[in-house]
Parts: C-alpha cells; sequence; structure tokens
C-alpha cells in the first residue's frame, strides 16, 4: 500500500518481504525514479531517500513503526542521495558488508580471481566420465575461498552475474575443447536468462572456442521458468536450435511441475542431491527417485543423479537404471589440469586392456607360446 501522508512524504507498508526482498524492492524504486522525466522545456530529476523499519523487531504497532522509519530516513538523508536506511543497526552493518562484498566481486573479475572447477559426470554402467559440470570458484584476496552459495545470490542481486556467468561460459567452453569429446556443462542464474544477449553470448562462447555445440550443456532451474514461462520458453527453443543440451537442475526441490518436462526442450533431468542423500536411510526416497527415472524414461530424457557419496546409493542407482552419476564417491569437484590428467589415465588403461587383450588372443592362437 503506497500512501502520501504529507508534502513529499510517502508510505509503503508491504507485509511479508525479507530483508533481502525490501532492498531489492528499495534498488528498484531508486532505478524508477531517478529516470529523467521529459518535457517540452527540458527534464526533471527526482531524488528520493528511503527509511526502512521492519516489524516485529522495530515495532508493534503503525505509530511505532512510522517513528522508526522516520530515524531511518533521517540517517538515510544523511548517508547522501540514492541511499536507503534500516531502523536496526545490525541491518546496515550487514548491507555496507554486501556492498563491500559486491565492489570486491567487481574487482575479483578484473584481476582474475575467479576460476573453475570442474566435477566428472559418470555414465552408471560403463563407469566413464561422460562430461563435466564447471562450477565457478572465487579465491577472494584477504578473506581466502568464498563458496558460490555465498557469492552467487550476491552476484545475481548486483546483476554482476551476467558479466560473471559470461566469463564461466567462454572459460569452460573454451577448457572443455582441449578434453576431446568430454561434455561440459554449465549452470545458469535465472537472471542471466533475462538478458537479451543470452543466445548470441553462448553462440560466440561456442564459435571462438571451437567447442563442438553438442558438448555443450545448460544446467538450468525451475527459478528461470517460474518468472516468465513464455520468454524462457523461446530462449529455450533458441538455445536449443544451437544444437547445446538443456538440462534441469537440482530437480525435485521446486514446483517440479509435470508440465516443465512437457512443454520445455529438456534433455537432462538432474535429481537433486537431498533425494540421494536419503537414498540408504528414508523408505521414502528410493520410490521418488524411481518415479523421476520412469518419468526420465517415458519421456526419453537422460537421468543424472547428483551427490552420490555412498556404495549403497550408487547400488541402489544401478539396480534402477539411473543412466548418470556424480558425487564425492566417484569425484569430487577438480582443477582443470587434473581433469586432463585423469582423461590422459584413463585413455592408457584403455590402450593397456586393449593391447593386453590383444596379446591374450595372441597367446591363446594356436602356435604361439
Ligand atoms: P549445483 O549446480 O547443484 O552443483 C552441485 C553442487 O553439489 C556443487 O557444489 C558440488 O560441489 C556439490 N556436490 C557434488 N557432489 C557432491 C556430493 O557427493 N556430496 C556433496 N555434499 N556435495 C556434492 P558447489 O560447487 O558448492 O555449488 C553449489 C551451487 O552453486 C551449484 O549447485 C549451483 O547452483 C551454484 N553454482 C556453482 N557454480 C555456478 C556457476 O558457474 N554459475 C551459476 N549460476 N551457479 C553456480
Ligand atoms: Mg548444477
Ligand atoms: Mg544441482
Amino acid at each position: 500500500m503506497v500512501a502520501r501522508v504529507g508534502g513529499d512524504e510517502f508510505v509503503i507498508a508491504a507485509p511479508g518481504m525479507t530483508v533481502d526482498a525490501v532492498e531489492r524492492f528499495c534498488a528498484k524504486l531508486y532505478a524508477m525514479i531517478s529516470e529523467p522525466i521529459r518535457h517540452d522545456r527540458g527534464e526533471i530529476k527526482v531524488g528520493m531517500s528511503i527509511g526502512i523499519a521492519l516489524a516485529p523487531s522495530d515495532g508493534g504497532t503503525p505509530d511505532e513503526l512510522l517513528r522508526a522509519a522516520d530515524t531511518a530516513l533521517y540517517r538515510s538523508k544523511q548517508q547522501g542521495r540514492g541511499q536507503f536506511a534500516f531502523f536496526a543497526t545490525e541491518m546496515n552493518e550487514k548491507i555496507i558488508a554486501m556492498r563491500r562484498l559486491a565492489d570486491d566481486m567487481r574487482h575479483s573479475l578484473a584481476a582474475g580471481d575467479f576460476y573453475l572447477d570442474y566435477q566428472p559426470r559418470f555414465d552408471t554402467r560403463a563407469r566413464r566420465i561422460k562430461s563435466v559440470e564447471a562450477l565457478v570458484r572465487w579465491m577472494h584476496p584477504e578473506k581466502g575461498r568464498i563458496n558460490p552459495m555465498d557469492f552467487i545470490p550476491l552476484a545475481e542481486q548486483n546483476g554482476l552475474i551476467v558479466p560473471l556467468g559470461e566469463w564461466i561460459l567462454r572459460t569452460a567452453c573454451r577448457t572443455a575443447r582441449d578434453w576431446d569429446g568430454i561434455g561440459v556443462s554449465v549452470n545458469l542464474s535465472p537472471i542471466q536468462f533475462r538478458d537479451r544477449d543470452l543466445v548470441q553470448k553462448v553462440r560466440s562462447a561456442l564459435q571462438d572456442s571451437g567447442l563442438p555445440s553438442q558438448l555443450l550443456e545448460l544446467e538450468i532451474t525451475e527459478g528461470v521458468l517460474l518468472e516468465d514461462a513464455a520468454n524462457a520458453r523461446e530462449v529455450l527453443e533458441e538455445l536449443k536450435s544451437l544444437g547445446i543440451k538443456l538440462a534441469m537442475d537440482d530437480f525435485g526441490t521446486g514446483y517440479s511441475s509435470l508440465s516443465y518436462l512437457r512443454n520445455f526442450p529438456f534433455d537432462v533431468i538432474k535429481i537433486d542431491r537431498s533425494f540421494i542423500m536419503d537414498l540408504d536411510s528414508s523408505d521414502n526416497a528410493r520410490p521418488i527417485v524411481q518415479a523421476i527415472l520412469g518419468l526420465g524414461k517415458a519421456l526419453g530424457l537422460s537421468v543424472t543423479a547428483e551427490g552420490v557419496e555412498t556404495n549403497e546409493q550408487l547400488a541402489i542407482l544401478t539396480a534402477d537404471q539411473c543412466n548418470e552419476i556424480q558425487g564425492y564417491l566417484m569425484s569430487r569437484p577438480l582443477k582443470s589440469d587434473q581433469v586432463t590428467d585423469l582423461l590422459k589415465e584413463i585413455d592408457k588403461m584403455v590402450v593397456c586392456k586393449q593391447e593386453r587383450s590383444q596379446s591374450e588372443r595372441l597367446a591363446r592362437a594356436p602356435g604361439v607360446s
């Protein structure tokens, strides 16, 4: 609810918003209000300051909340234009820390502090590496390694995921080209989907690297389909027309709507780690995994199980005919040169096997001792 409470003062009451949502909302308000208003004699620019109070922590009644918001507004004005302030100081500290981290991220992207690890994905039957998943890492110059779970949401909030995502895509394609037939999967954030140039960026990453398009797979979560299904479908179809594969990541955790699988051009379903984790402990995890495997089969999709950590889980997945497996049991995420070495080892093993079977055949052949 938006209300004008006098002069140039407005109040917005918004129930059920998280702190992150409030921040995003304020950033959007600033972006909208700072658009110049053009008229025949020039343009008008409007500025604003925002003070935020949260119920129930900052006040339990409308009066208390308005007073708290007013105090926060005063602080916001002191900070200068285009800023917003929370009443509670710990919130402001959190925001300042986040802003600093966002600045560091920008700096790190230019300085080359991000790198990719690659986690192999195996064919369940042959136990051979079929592809690898590119996973981004941030080596912060002071704080050390930061987990993607801690910086991807921030990069999504401040839009840095778009240039970072492009770098990930280009790096993954360039690196995988030297792996001779091994596929590479790249995770895509829903924010990258809103980027009009996404398809062009994927096309150019393929062209510049020389990676055959059928070796690139993009992993997306349901978040993408929820936001704007019509647009998502169009983008997914365009991506498919490049010849790449599409995987639905973390299947089973969100809405897991079956219509997504029917209406969008996926090639692969990745069963979320949480189901695999429960396979050898909970009674109902296996029927769910079996149902997803059945669904994949019926729709002609390949199914990958994520987060396989124990031999029991692997045995169940093999018995239930899951196509592909990924997890710490087979391999943790590796540096790119470790992947190169691993692939060489495997090649050597295959050559050894062939040589052995050849010499065995010769040994068995009559007249040869
Ligand atoms: P995800 O795409 O589902 O990736 C799988 C995550 O599970 C990875 O964590 C991987 O290291 C971890 N994992 C794999 N096998 C096992 C296992 O057996 N046990 C356990 N406990 N964990 C396992 P990571 O690298 O921390 O990535 C977390 C999430 O961050 C990813 O989930 C993905 O959503 C996001 N992410 C990572 N890299 C990128 C990226 O390049 N772009 C975008 N947009 N998101 C990324
Ligand atoms: Mg993934
Ligand atoms: Mg996943």
